[in-house]
């Protein structure tokens, strides 16, 4: 029996299909990212048709080049291609082949002529094809709603079968809704928002604050191994890593204890509006839930986003905490976030934070302390690394 392997793969376009005239820049970004994520691969080509992207592997790996693109934000759905000759038996013995390896249910076959001269019509070809998997195997036929739909393009010359379908990533190819600056703790919430920022087309790049030595280098490692899980996505993520012990230790010295959190957090989006500012950025990112914890309520929000003129992004801002953890475990990013390394604010944390601040006094308490001068210094020390996707770890 002749063995049959993929030799391409096709990619269904998400929601970029529905816009328009940046139809060919999305299409285009697409093609470039998927470029990019299988660049260890560099005799693949893409062929750009229309309404969908074909991969022809060229020799790659099948079942690798599919992990890699399922990640790739834009696409809707992958399919893996078998390429036969122009010929019924054999295209009805790869049907059969494919067949056998998924989960007996129903099926329904999809020959489409592309050239229309073929001196046979598309339905002799299915009844052909499905003829021969319902003599040898348990599938059954279902032409109103399969489970699997299996789709037959047939030229004079060679015919490609595809059976399976694979979910993709889903949202918009990463880089046509430029990028913005993740404020990355060590927490769960934040790399998630990251997750939906790219997912909608903005590429990212990561700000972390790190309180040494009350904050230790594991605790800057875990941020470098969340950023390596979003880096599945974004295959070069820059990280930048601001010293922010003085700036902590003054505002612990000389504000209320009740509105030092609320002050940090000020101090932070101030700093990261200036990095977002140099590095042609559009907006501030974090990982903020309503109502979670003190410093997340709309009165806290409000007193945050008064330190910066810049728009600050909160992707999760209407997540449940479980529907976080939940996406979090499905990134991968869970299992790192939950080690036990404190950041700076569990260190500086105290025990009652005002959950509801006026701007009015959280401006006064600010003037008790003098931090302009600390967060110019913090800023000509930012220390920045790029953190690259190694296959290795994830393949
Ligand atoms: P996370 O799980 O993301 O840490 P959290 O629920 O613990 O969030 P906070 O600690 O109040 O919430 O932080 C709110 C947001 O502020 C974070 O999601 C993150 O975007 C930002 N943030 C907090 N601490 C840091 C830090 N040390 N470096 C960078 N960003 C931070
Ligand atoms: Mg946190």
């Amino acid at each position: 029996m002749a063995e049959f392997k993929t030799d391409r793969i096709l990619v269904r376009f998400g929601e970029l299909s529905n816009k328009g005239k940046n139809r060919n820049l999305f299409v285009r970004q697409l093609i470039q990212n998927l470029k990019y994520q299988l660049s260890n691969y560099p005799d693949i080509r893409y062929r750009n048709q229309f309404d969908r992207i074909m991969i022809e592997l060229n020799g790659a790996d099948s079942d690798e080049v599919l992990e890699r693109a399922r990640h790739v934000f834009g696409i809707r759905s992958l399919s893996p291609v078998v390429v036969t000759e122009m010929d019924f038996d054999l295209i009805s013995e790869a049907c059969l082949e494919l067949m056998k390896q998924e989960k007996v249910g129903t099926f329904k076959v999809e020959a489409n002529r592309k050239d229309k001269k073929l001196n046979f019509k598309s339905n002799d070809l299915n009844l052909r094809v499905a003829k021969t998997i319902l003599s040898e195997t348990e599938h059954r036929v279902d032409v109103h709603n399969p489970d699997i739909r299996i789709r037959i393009d047939v030229d004079a010359e060679k015919a490609s079968i595809a059976v399976k379908t694979v979910l993709g990533a889903q949202g918009f190819p990463i880089g046509v809704g430029g990028k913005a600056l993740l404020l990355l703790s060590g927490g769960i919430d934040s790399p998630v928002a990251g997750y939906y920022t790219m997912k909608r087309g903005v590429e990212i790049e990561c700000i972390h604050f790190a309180a040494p030595p009350y904050t230790t280098i594991q605790a800057l490692d875990k941020v470098k191994q969340l950023t390596e899980h979003l880096s599945v996505y974004q295959p070069r993520i820059k990280l930048h890593i601001v010293p922010f012990t003085d700036i902590q230790l003054e505002i612990y010295k000389k504000a209320h204890p009740a509105y030092t959190v609320i002050l940090m957090r000020r101090a932070m989006v101030k700093i990261a509006e200036q990095v977002m500012l140099r590095n042609n950025m559009l907006a501030l990112v974090t990982g903020e839930s309503l109502g979670q914890v003190a410093s997340q309520t709309l009165q806290s929000m409000s007193c945050i986003q008064d330190a910066v003129d810049e728009l600050i992004l909160r992707p999760l801002l209407t997540f449940d905490k479980n529907e976080i953890i939940d996406v979090s475990k499905k990134i991968n990013t869970y299992e790192t976030s939950i080690l036990p390394f404190e950041d700076c604010c569990t260190i500086f944390s105290v025990s009652n934070p005002i959950t509801k601040p006026k701007l009015k006094i959280v401006l006064l308490e600010e003037a008790k302390c003098e931090i302009d001068g600390l967060i110019e210094d913090a800023l000509t020390k930012i220390e920045t690394s790029e953190i690259r996707y190694q296959q290795e770890t994830y393949l």
